[in-house]
């Protein structure tokens, strides 16, 4: 299969930190569509995966491109695209194929297909080796799995719709967050902060839950009806009880306990964040008011097209610091230390200077 260099960063092991690297992209063939990537978020997934932070579960290859966020324009497209032509906005999130053919592909939950491929460290069956994300100038992905930008959305914000967007979108739509429901986001980060915005977007009551006190205006600026420091413990005991669903996106080990006691009867508690550590949670705590307790991963490409489309409609994109791809390696740092308002979107046109 024919292919061409392009410039990328990627990290060569968990400890080196990410440096300039040429990797291949395949030409585009039939169902492809090939996009000049202008913006990248930066997911705290990125992280995980380049320090190798989930070894168990998911193991990192090196070298590795991270970038599941992607924005770009079309450069060019295979003979039996319908979707997109050349000069057209697209973008690429988690996923880059699936079965098609498994009862999740039919649902359109690729997210769950036993054979989905992910934008990155995933094996590349085109040329072999693993797939490279989006902190690269280009990528070349089937047209199943490009979506289509609303054209008034500006694009470094939209980038990060593609993951912390529709990773927060989804379990709200799925466990019927919706007016007058009492929502509570821990962790105003990449995630927490598009959380806050969808369940505001969704007219519920929404409280933030933050362990950094100086959060707290932008949390009200984003759209929480209230904030809570999680260290005030007066602060959490008055809310014992009183909500419907709680999404957790923290990405450390915390007392995940302290959260399913705030949920009321039949109340649910989704995470997204994922800590390497395992959460314990005491029995009793879910028993006693048949409370649950669950998980939820990205979305399906149809869903992540209404979302995109429910942003351009409501007007949503993440609140970005925009950053020269030079200055990951310290918006990594950055990221450790939930210093980020409130996600960062690599400008990729700073790559063509390397
Ligand atoms: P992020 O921007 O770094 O936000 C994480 C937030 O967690 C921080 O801003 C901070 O919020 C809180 N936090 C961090 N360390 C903490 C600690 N030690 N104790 C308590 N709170 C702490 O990260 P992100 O990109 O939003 O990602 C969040 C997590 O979701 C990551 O683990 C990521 O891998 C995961 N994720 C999952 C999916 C999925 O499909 N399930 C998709 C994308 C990402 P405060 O300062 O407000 O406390
Ligand atoms: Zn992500």
């Amino acid at each position: 299969m024919n292919a061409t260099k392009v410039q990328a960063y990627a990290a060569q092991s968990p400890t080196s930190g990410l440096a300039p690297f040429g990797i291949s992209r395949r030409e585009a063939s039939t169902q492809d569509v090939e996009i000049e990537i202008l913006f990248c978020g930066i997911c705290h997934s990125d992280l995980h995966s380049v320090r190798n932070e989930w070894s168990e579960f998911m193991p990192t290859n090196y070298p590795i491109v991270p970038g599941h966020e992607i924005v770009g324009r079309v450069t060019k497209v295979g003979s039996a695209v319908t979707k997109f032509k050349r000069g057209d906005l697209a973008a690429v999130g988690c996923m880059v194929d699936s079965d098609g053919t498994c009862p999740h592909c039919r649902d359109g939950l690729e997210q769950f297909c036993p054979n989905m491929i992910l934008t990155f460290n995933s094996p590349d069956k085109h040329l072999g080796g693993v797939t490279y994300g989006g902190y690269s100038d280009s990528i070349v992905v089937d047209e199943r799995f490009v979506l289509r930008v609303p054209s008034n959305l500006k694009l470094a914000g939209a980038a990060p719709l593609l993951c912390a967007g529709i990773t927060t979108f989804s379990p709200m739509r799925h466990w019927g967050v919706s007016k007058s429901k009492r929502v509570g986001v821990v962790g105003l980060g990449g995630l927490g902060h598009m959380g806050v915005k969808f369940a505001r977007a969704f007219r519920a009551h929404v409280a933030v839950f933050t362990h950094s006190p100086n959060k707290k205006e932008d949390a009200l600026r984003l759209g929480a009806d209230e904030v809570v420091v999680s260290s005030n413990a007066d602060e959490m005991k008055k809310h014992a009880g009183s909500f419907d669903f709680i999404l957790d996106t923290v990405s450390a080990n915390h007392d995940i306990n302290a959260y399913i006691n705030l949920l009321g009867v039949d109340g649910n508690l989704t995470l997204v964040g994922a800590p390497a550590e395992p959460l314990a949670v005491p029995a009793f705590s879910l028993i006693v008011r048949r409370r649950s307790f669950s998980g939820s991963s990205i979305g399906g490409i149809a869903e992540t097209q209404e979302m995109l489309d429910f942003c351009g409609e409501n007007n949503i994109t993440a609140d970005v610091e925009v950053i020269p791809i030079q200055k990951v390696n310290e918006a990594y740092e950055r990221l450790l230390k939930s210093d980020v308002k409130y996600r960062f979107s690599i400008d990729m046109a700073s790559l063509k200077s390397e």
